[in-house]
């Protein structure tokens, strides 16, 4: 590879009926121990949820085995280059849901329509009157988010529905949900439609898609990712690099750890400087904690 790149990053979901989800995460689990292919795969019986690493090759054959189970032919794979594993192993775990929304079950086939990352940019040029709102928790909009999004801060996706009833002043507007790659506005759009609200878009590959396509356009600061990662960085205008401040010093950073004192826990923005000189802690107590973790890994 000319980049240097020499391994893929897939994530991928799809929403389809799974009648023995402990058959499918053995079937799983198996191919990709064999294969030597790290990351975290969800099965749930209403269907599946991955982000995966590999060397490029191993990445193209897991995308042939699991299109070769006709439930999954045309499941679509997020792609990206990067240069080496960003999962520590590999694991499949069986879920009930695979987002749970909490007490309302949604049909998906009254999802959102799907908005293209072109048209969530022509709604922005175009002067069009609409809502944005995040359907991600409060850490991870806060490093990043749309331009004028509503960010609810939830603190986990079941509270959508408390953030829904505080939405009512939209029901007859434009509204588009989105997320980090889509799957929880297939259910958060759904929500709202059986609510009530007429125009309502979900944005199609959520804003892994969008700022893949489109970086400095509407999105402002990084994406809260799930792998090592952590965080992208799509911007290169600086304006629209950062949203998010280091919790200790304050420097505009897209960086976030979750505090090593095991009571505490709490993810925090925390540049990269910080980070170290804080031993990966929110505050001087949490860095004396009893139950501080022993390592810090990078
Ligand atoms: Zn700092
Ligand atoms: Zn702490």
């Amino acid at each position: 590879m000319e980049n240097g790149k020499e391994f893929r990053l897939l994530s991928f979901y799809k929403y389809v009926p799974v009648k023995n989800p402990a058959e499918l995460q053995g079937t799983l689990l198996q191919y990709c121990m064999d294969e030597g292919i790290r990351g975290k795969i969800y099965v749930a019986e209403e269907g599946i949820n991955g982000n995966i690493s590999a060397p490029i090759e191993k990445a193209r054959a897991f995308k042939q085995f699991l299109r070769s189970d006709e439930r999954f032919s045309d499941v679509l794979f997020k792609e990206d280059d990067i240069e080496n594993f960003v999962h520590p192993k590999m694991f499949v775990r069986i879920k009930k849901e695979l987002v749970n929304l909490g007490l309302s079950k949604v049909s998906l086939a009254n999802g959102g329509k799907r908005l293209s990352p072109e048209k969530l940019l022509d709604f922005y040029s175009s002067g069009k009157e609409f809502v944005i709102i995040d359907t991600r928790n409060t850490y991870e909009s806060r490093i990043g988010h749309f331009k004028n999004a509503l960010t609810p801060g939830m603190t986990n996706f079941r509270e959508w529905e408390k953030v829904v009833d505080t939405l009512e002043d939209y029901k007859d507007k434009t509204v588009v949900t989105y997320c980090t790659g889509g799957i929880r506005c297939e259910k958060a759009s759904a929500y709202m439609v059986e609510r009530g609200f007429s125009d309502v878009y979900q944005l199609d590959g959520g804003i892994i898609t969008y700022v893949k396509q489109l970086p400095d356009t509407v999105w402002e600061g990084g994406v809260f990712v799930f792998d090592d990662r952590k965080a992208l960085e799509p911007n290169t205008r600086e304006e629209l690099k950062y949203t998010a401040a280091c919790h200790h010093c304050l420097k505009p950073t897209a960086h976030y750890i979750n505090c090593h004192n095991l009571d505490c826990d709490k993810i925090i923005v925390c540049c990269h400087n910080c980070t170290e000189e804080h031993q990966y802690c929110c505050s001087e107590d949490c860095k004396t904690a009893m139950r501080k973790r022993p390592k810090i890994y990078p």
